[in-house]
């Protein structure tokens, strides 16, 4: 097999291209050679008289944000609109598309776009639905078991990744840190029992005067010295106190919620609405 030396050089806008050094090519013996086809993009069937227009990589000239193309008609999408990623953005890429397609056979503005990924959904959760499991586990991720490698390079079709089986999916799920479910503090509901401080394993509640960040950190019944993390700092209840909660250590374990004896506190779960064509949130 014989090599052609090549260096990395990068354009002003960062792009990277492989450029011959001038070097002798290297030769290496070998038994057999795997072929590892990395795909390229190529638009020379394109006609070039069709309105689209094309950059100096011979790529469509692309909209980052709507994905139409030059010819209004026309979208790109996955690793024909900006070079090769992976198949999580051509996914994105497809729903932003579909979006703007949707919007462009119904005569609207395809710049006109309805926010990407913001709907938020609270959902009120009954006590034997947020009483899950929360002993988490500390395993580090579980590789999917593959095929055996002699049986995979005698066939291109052979199915490579197994799956997991159910007692290696069970460990995998129990890695899962439940952080769709959420404590919920509503103030005009709390009657300031202090019931919640009593059974919060990790001291991660405080009612406590309201103050300056530094000195309400340095108070509270387990001092919150993660900066990196907000505290929740309640509005006034009716003593005049706060209830401060400091998210960094708390378990999720949901004991305020069931400890509390006006519903103040609260487990909810939410569920991320993202935004698609033809969606609920277009018809406005
Ligand atoms: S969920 Fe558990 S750890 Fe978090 S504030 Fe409530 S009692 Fe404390
Ligand atoms: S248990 Fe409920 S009512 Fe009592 S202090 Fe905590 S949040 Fe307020």
């Amino acid at each position: 097999m014989v090599f052609e030396k090549v260096a990395a050089v990068y354009s002003a806008d960062g792009r990277r291209s492989l450029k011959p050094t001038g070097e002798p090519d290297e030769h290496y013996e070998c038994d057999d050679v795997l072929v590892a086809v990395g795909q390229e993009n190529a638009f020379p069937w394109i006609e070039r008289d069709i309105g689209l227009d094309f950059d100096q990589w011979d790529m469509p000239k692309v909209d980052p944000v709507t994905f139409q193309s030059s010819n209004p008609k026309v979208f790109f999408g996955g690793d024909a609109a900006f070079g090769p990623k992976n198949i999580i953005w051509a996914v994105a890429h497809g729903h932003d598309a579909a979006i703007s397609i949707d919007k462009f056979v119904h005569g609207q503005s395809v710049e006109d776009r309805p926010p990407p990924m913001v709907t938020l959904v609270s959902q009120k959760m009954g006590i034997h639905e947020w009483a899950y499991d929360n002993d988490l586990s500390n395993d580090v991720r579980y590789k999917v078991p593959l095929v055996d490698k002699d049986v995979a390079l005698k066939d291109v079709r052979t199915e490579v990744e197994l799956g997991f089986d159910r007692k290696l999916g069970y460990a995998e799920a129990q890695r899962c840190l439940n952080c769709d479910v959420q404590t919920v503090f509503s103030a005009p509901l709390c009657i300031e029992c202090d019931a919640c401080v009593d059974i919060c394993p990790m001291d991660c509640i405080t009612f406590t005067e309201n103050g300056e960040e530094e000195a309400l950190r340095a108070r509270l019944n387990a001092p919150a010295h993660n900066t990196t993390q907000d505290l929740y700092v309640s509005e006034t209840l009716k003593t005049g106190r706060i209830m401060a909660k400091d998210e960094d250590v708390c378990l999720h374990c949901g004991l305020c919620a069931e400890r509390c004896p006006t519903g103040a506190w609260d487990m909810q779960r939410f569920t991320l609405d993202i935004t698609h064509a033809d969606h609920r949130c277009q018809q406005r």
